[in-house]
């Protein structure tokens, strides 16, 4: 009999929450009968995102972190994501800063990704991963990223609670108001405060919070935190600040909103790379999507109608399928 992988994860087994993140990775379609599965247990854990620029300290401070959660013996999940860097190995220097003795305490699970593999897109593989994560019994699923582009943007979005991380003469304030960062952060932290600069930077992010306060309609104003990540120092206080949020959005009933919102959003993800998997995949096969670049280039056709052209035969051919099963 094969072996149940699906409850294998829900008895929080390691291997099996390793071998199946393995399968999502390589898009093997055995995860996705086990996610199937997985799925009505999800829902339960609180996922924490953590971004901001490399070397703010977010490796440092999610290491700290999840000791001071531990200490109210919830199990953590820590997702380390480098979308950005497959070849420097962002992810893996991260892994080496809290691999040393977190990874001994048997409720901790960390799990790397780099942008090598997960074809279907960081955000949807991450937001698998969370889900393995969920039903495999953690309680807090913390997600590392570095905060650039949009696809980091996407990946924190997974998150209920979001904490940007700066630093004081980075210049990463302004970046992440560029990148649009500053608007989806929940809590701030402003690590590396034994720097010269921390203080007028806790400034600078409060004014453009009060700024932005006048034009978004939330009823909460985001906590400004100092940090020395090194040295433990505003550890506890930044937990404080994640449950203050997170009670926030149970209270308002932003929780759901959010929720409902992700789930959304993650539907139409799947859907999206899913059909777009099948059509390429069908016309990679017979060279045709060659065929019709070469004719595209000589203007011999044009991309609007063959696009609906593609379309209405794939619905034609999907159709009598769907009315069999
Ligand atoms: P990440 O790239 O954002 O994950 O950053 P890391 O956690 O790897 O930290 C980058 C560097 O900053 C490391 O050498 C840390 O030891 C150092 N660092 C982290 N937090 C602090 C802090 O509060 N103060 C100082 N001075 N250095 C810190």
């Amino acid at each position: 009999m094969p072996v149940d992988l699906a409850a294998q994860v829900l008895e929080g087994i390691p291997r099996a929450a390793a071998r199946l993140i393995s399968w999502l990775e390589d898009d093997d379609p055995r995860g996705y009968e086990c996610m199937a599965k997985l799925y009505p247990h999800t829902g339960r854990a609180y996922v924490i995102g953590i971004t901001g620029s490399p070397g703010a300290g977010k490796s440092t401070l999610t290491d700290k972190l999840a000791r001071v959660i531990r200490r109210s013996g919830l199990k953590i999940g820590i997702i380390a994501v480098d979308p950005s860097s497959p070849f420097t190995g962002g992810a893996l220097l991260g892994d080496r800063v809290r691999m040393s003795e977190l990874s001994n305490d048997p409720e901790i699970y960390i799990r790397s990704m780099a942008t090598r593999g997960f074809l279907g897109g960081m955000s949807k593989a991450t937001g698998d991963v969370v889900k393995v994560l969920d039903a495999f019994g953690k309680d807090i699923i913390i997600i590392e990223t570095v905060g650039v582009g949009q696809d980091e943007i996407d990946i924190i979005g997974i998150a209920d609670t979001t904490c940007l991380v700066l630093v004081p003469g980075l210049g990463d304030a302004i970046q992440s108001m560029k990148a649009g960062i500053m608007e989806i952060a929940d809590v701030f932290v402003v690590n590396k405060a034994d720097k010269q600069g921390a203080d007028q930077l806790c400034n600078e992010v409060c004014s453009r919070l009060e700024i932005d306060a006048h034009i978004k309609h939330s009823s909460w104003s985001a906590p400004v935190n100092k940090a020395v990540a090194v040295e433990d120092i505003g550890v506890d206080e930044l937990w404080l600040s994640i449950e203050a949020h997170r009670k926030y959005l149970l209270d308002s009933g932003m929780f759901s909103e959010k929720r409902r919102e992700r789930t959304r959003t993650e539907t139409l993800r799947m859907i999206h790379g899913e059909l777009f998997r099948i059509i390429r995949e069908q016309l990679e096969q017979d060279g045709r999507l060659d065929t019709a670049v070469e004719e595209l280039m000589e203007r011999k056709r044009d991309p609007y109608t063959l696009m609906r052209e593609i379309i209405s035969e794939w619905l034609s051919i999907s159709k009598p399928k769907k009315e069999a099963s």
